[in-house]
């Protein structure tokens, strides 16, 4: 720290520090230098680097050696560029101390303006000025700002002597304040300080300085900061710079004003100057709501010179930047002063306007563009989002588990969803946790509200899946089913009351809150329609029925990668038939009740065919375990053998007789398939006659991808390959037709990868399966992961939810061995993954890096996986080759 430089200065045309240098000035200290260097005028003044802060906080607010000098030296500076003295009686340097990180964090730190103001200097000022009014304003402002922030009093309490004198005097608004009234509250400020500190306000100007800076480093960790960093991932050792500059004052007149402004519309990305100001204020008047601003356009007619500066200084902001600037400017008895600019925050909405106009504009390339975007932010255009001006009753917090809004009359069953649903209601589903029974219930419901399980939990996987709703792990909340109401502290909701899911932030809300519809624009289709130029990854989506193909198509999904059968099982007429087969006691009539199924299947099949035409579509033969389908209940037992004819006392005891100790380790998988041949038989005879009877019937040409879960022995597969092959073969027979297909395997068991070499010599495809493989690979079971991955994820021990966020390290390398394995027996092995993961941007990501064919995930994740997928491409492109080492094959 001996010869560091711990000062970075700026003048209009000319400073020390630059835009690169955010991690050392903060964003707002290196904006301003950046500003100075390009010649926008801007106050003169210093940065005092996050190093400082940093050196703070590890010596108990001592500052290093060597500061001390640096800084007198750099405030003797302004003195000699602005001939005014700090602390002098008759012309008095005044000066503002600002917070500013390298990530920026509106509002959540501290700024004092007016600095070096006291009862001396305010009466040179008073006569260089001619200006008694403006002059105890500043002072005023000042000795408020400094016993809030630096003295840790109570805004409120001098709020309140501020209110009481305009009370008294029938005044409405600040300006209106005469000086003897300003000294009145002066002196009313400082008797309250003198009250709560026991000292009076210090007079020594280079003492407030000191006191000032040394607060600014603090309220790097006021409560609101430290909240503000959790919530967007900042991390906590960045430290603030403390920005010292020259004020200059809105609150002159009325040839003076303060205001901010943005150099495009955040909320909806039009090309138009949006923003506010105020005739006679300081800058901190327009955010407080005291008096109303005025919109910017109005400028133009009060200060037409300005105004016209003003448009000339920002749009040359955006040039230099390119991209939306957010800045604040004072008017100084008509000259102009930019205080800050920095990169506009926007709504997805606006933000891919913004992207799509730039480009048009030749300000930025496509590619530029699609950087620009965060694939998860396409989620908010996707779903029903929050009317952002409602107000809200926020009543319990959980995992923003799947995106949008909800808002219905809280039940707490899925059969009660059913019933108000099929009548039109609108209901939110709330339940301790979901289960595949659910399913209809979760699909009438508006949203899912859980108490239990993760961000992967089934409630999660099935509402995303749905692109519904969910707020999952809300562990604040209690269930009472029997009594039929929920409660959180002191609040009951009970059945039918309303409520409000936000899914973006996992908020629970009392009452029926506005939503607004989302806005799939031409502008987002081109957008990602130029994903779709550069990305090489193919992009597929997890769809089980008509209705989300449909939803997958129009997102742009290239084929299905997953449909998961037993989801048609769990449907209304189809179930009773499934229970029958489950409960026969021999094949023969077993063979019987799946006869029946066959022709359910068979146009389950054609209706996602068709939805699905001149695409590969992917199917996965039965996954379960076979308990899933039965009664859990004895109660549920009896209402089913009234229903399907068998006595209670036989599906009972069947019911118990596959209850398995860890049904995820389980008779499920291929091994359904190989102990009961016949209900493979039954999927592929489906399959297959429904792709002949649509090419012949109806010209529609689809390509069946036949997949066989869990499987790690390439016996298991080439077991099941066979059945496949002889009733395909017997089906297209009977058709009198050929049609393409494949027989492939899901790869979700680390035998497997480890064998790839030799399945790949029996498989047409691989689909890496990582929601299992993720599972099996760390011994996680995923639905009991939730209660211990969020403590390892406090303390550290993982960076992401590893069922969330492909594990690279770990699970990702058992991926690339199954490739590297997979490819050297097929060189062209067509591989895919159709996880959890195919949806989650940083995973796919890798899946282009390790050169898979295609992702696949749920419908509404389609858009974002394109984006991502372009993504890697120009990622890879601007950071040479991948940073895998490893060669994948291809
Ligand atoms: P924040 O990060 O909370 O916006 P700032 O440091 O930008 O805090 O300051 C708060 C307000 O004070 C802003 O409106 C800013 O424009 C104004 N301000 C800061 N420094 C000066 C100055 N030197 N002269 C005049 N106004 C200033
Ligand atoms: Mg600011
Ligand atoms: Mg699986």
């Amino acid at each position: 720290m001996k010869n560091k430089k711990f000062i970075y200065q700026f003048k209009e045309g000319k400073s020390e520090g630059n835009i690169q240098m955010k991690d050392l000035l903060g964003g707002k200290g290196a904006n301003l230098a950046e500003m100075a260097n390009i010649g926008v005028p801007v106050p003169p003044g210093f940065i005092i680097t996050t190093e400082v802060c940093n050196y703070f906080y590890q010596h108990k607010g001592k500052l290093p050696e060597k500061f001390e000098s640096q800084f007198k030296q750099a405030i003797e500076k302004l003195e000699r560029i602005t001939a005014r003295k700090f602390g002098d009686i008759n012309n008095p340097l005044l000066l503002s101390v600002r917070s500013g990180a390298k990530v920026s964090m509106p509002g959540m730190m501290d700024t004092v303006l007016n600095l070096g103001l006291n009862d001396k200097t305010v009466i040179g000022l008073t006569k260089k000025t001619n200006n008694p009014r403006f002059v105890h304003d500043a002072y005023r402002r000042f000795i408020q700002m400094f016993g809030d922030v630096v003295l840790g009093l109570e805004k409120k309490d001098f709020e309140n002597i501020l209110d009481k004198t305009k009370k008294k005097l029938g005044i409405k608004l600040d300006v209106d304040l005469k000086v003897e009234d300003l000294k009145n509250i002066i002196s009313g400020y400082k008797k309250l300080i003198r009250k709560k500190i026991g000292r009076s306000f210090p007079q020594d100007t280079f003492k407030q300085l000191e006191m000032s800076r040394d607060a600014v480093f603090e309220s790097w960790n006021i409560p609101r900061a430290i909240t503000y960093r959790k919530l967007n991932n900042i991390p906590d050792d960045l430290g603030t710079a403390v920005n010292v500059q020259v004020m200059v004052f809105g609150n002159m007149g009325k040839n003076s004003a303060t205001g901010v402004g943005f150099t495009r519309n955040p909320a909806n990305g039009k090309k138009e100057f949006y923003g506010e100001f105020l005739i006679n204020a300081q800058g901190e008047d327009v955010v407080a709501g005291i008096r109303t601003p005025h919109p910017i356009t109005d400028l133009r007619k009060e200060m037409p010179k300005v105004y016209k500066q003003l448009r000339e200084i920002t749009g040359r902001l955006e040039k230099h930047y390119r991209d939306v600037q957010d800045f604040e400017f004072t008017v100084e008895e008509g000259k102009l002063y930019m205080l800050q600019t920095r990169t506009g925050k926007r709504t997805a909405q606006a933000a891919i306007r913004i992207a799509v106009d730039m480009v048009e504009e030749k300000l930025i390339t496509k590619e530029e563009a699609l950087m620009r975007i965060e694939p998860q932010q396409i989620n908010q255009l996707l779903h029903h989002v929050i009317d952002p001006k409602a107000k809200l009753e926020v009543i319990a917090t959980g995992l923003p588990a799947s995106p949008g809004a909800a808002v219905g009359q809280v039940v707490f069953t899925a059969e009660k969803a059913v019933l108000l649903g099929e009548k039109k209601k609108k209901v939110v589903l709330v339940r301790n946790e979901t289960c595949p029974d659910d399913i209809e219930g979760m699909h009438m419901a508006q949203g899912v509200l859980t108490v239990h399980g993760g961000m992967t939990s089934h409630a999660a996987v099935v509402a995303r899946g749905m692109g519904k709703c969910c707020i999952a792990g809300c562990e604040e909340i209690r269930i009472n089913e029997k009594k039929k109401k929920f409660s959180v502290d002191n609040i009951v909701i009970k059945e039918g009351d309303w409520i409000t899911l936000n899914g973006s932030n996992g908020n629970v809300i009392l009452g029926k809150v506005p939503t607004i519809e989302p806005n799939l624009t031409g502008d987002f289709n081109i957008f990602i329609k130029w994903a779709d130029k550069i990305r090489k990854l193919g992009v597929r989506a997890n769809a089980d029925i008509p209705r989300d193909a449909k939803t997958a198509r129009q997102f742009g999904a290239e084929g299905i990668g997953l449909c998961r059968t037993e989801h048609m099982f769990f449907e209304k007429e189809r179930l009773p038939l499934v229970q029958q087969m489950i409960l026969a006691d021999d094949e023969v009539s077993r063979r019987k009740a799946l006869t029946k199924l066959l022709p359910f299947q068979k146009e389950d099949f054609k209706g996602l065919f068709r939805e699905m035409k001149g695409c590969s579509v992917t199917i996965r033969t039965l996954d379960p375990p076979l308990h899933e389908f039965l009664p859990k209940t004895k109660k549920e037992a009896r209402s089913l053998s009234k229903k399907i004819n068998i006595s209670e006392n036989k599906i009972w005891t069947k019911s118990q007789e596959l209850h398995e100790f860890n049904p995820m380790l389980g008779h499920r998988g291929c091994r359904l398939g190989i102990t009961y041949p016949e209900i493979t038989e039954m999927q592929v005879k489906a399959v297959i006659s429904a792709a002949c009877e649509l090419l012949k019937k109806e010209k529609i040409k689809v390509f069946p991808e036949i997949m066989i879960p869990l499987v790690g022995h390439i016996n298991e597969f080439k077991n099941q390959k066979n059945v496949v092959e002889r009733i395909a073969n017997e089906t297209m027979k009977k058709y009198r037709i050929k049609i393409k297909y494949l027989i492939g395997t899901m790869i979700e068991i680390p035998r497997a990868v480890v064998t790839a070499d030799e399945i790949a010599a029996e498989a047409d495809f691989f689909s890496f399966g990582t929601n299992d493989l993720t599972q099996m690979g760390m011994g996680f079971s995923r639905d009991d992961a939730g209660k211990f991955i969020r403590a390892y994820l406090e303390r550290k021990i993982f960076k992401a939810d590893p069922f969330q966020t492909l594990d690279k390290e770990g699970i990702g390398q058992l991926v690339i061995l199954g490739i590297q394995k997979g490819r050297k027996t097929k060189k062209d092995l067509k591989i895919g993954i159709c996880g959890e993961h195919g949806g989650d941007p940083e995973s796919i990501k890798f899946c282009h890096q390790v050169k898979m064919d295609y992702v696949s995930c749920s419908p509404y994740r389609v858009p974002i996986a394109r984006l991502a997928a372009a993504q890697a491409v120009i990622e890879a492109k601007s950071f040479g080759k991948s940073s895998l080492s490893v060669s994948v094959g291809k």
